[in-house]
């Protein structure tokens, strides 16, 4: 039986730059250029200060664990050999939250406040999958 594939993002104008430097496994955000917050997901407009003007920068990929919850059913043929799996909110330390998986880390020892650290899976020839794992706490 042929292998079922995970479902691929789905990009649009405005985050084809995030995926184009995952797959150089850099993560960068979009950040407003006139009032320098962070857009995630991007955007046209800045929600802060109403900018379009926008650059992409490279941000740490280091965070902490918010919150997650275990999948245990399975509910996408494509994620079927990965049951249980997490999918859990990472505050990034520049501030954005992200939505990943946490890898490296039995579901049941997962934390919040656990420090994390971004790693990019190759998962296709266009597509890059920044994931998390347990990563050192940058001497706090
Ligand atoms: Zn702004």
């Amino acid at each position: 039986m042929a292998k079922v594939q995970k479902p691929l993002p789905i990009v649009t104008p405005l985050d084809e730059p995030y995926w184009k430097f995952t797959q150089r496994h850099e993560l960068r955000l979009q950040r407003c250029s006139r009032c320098r917050q962070f857009r995630f997901p991007a955007s046209a407009v800045c929600p802060e200060c109403d900018a379009d003007a926008a650059e992409w920068i490279a941000v740490s990929g280091n965070g902490t664990l918010f919150s997650w919850v275990v999948f245990h059913k399975c509910y996408f043929p494509g994620f079927a050999q990965e049951i249980p799996y997490n999918v859990a909110m990472i505050r990034l330390d520049e501030g954005p939250m992200f939505i990943s998986n946490v890898t490296g880390v039995d579901n049941a020892a997962l934390r919040k406040g656990m420090r994390l650290a971004v790693y990019f899976e190759d998962v296709s020839e266009e597509f890059t999958i920044p994931k998390f794992r347990p990563g050192q706490d940058p001497g706090r």
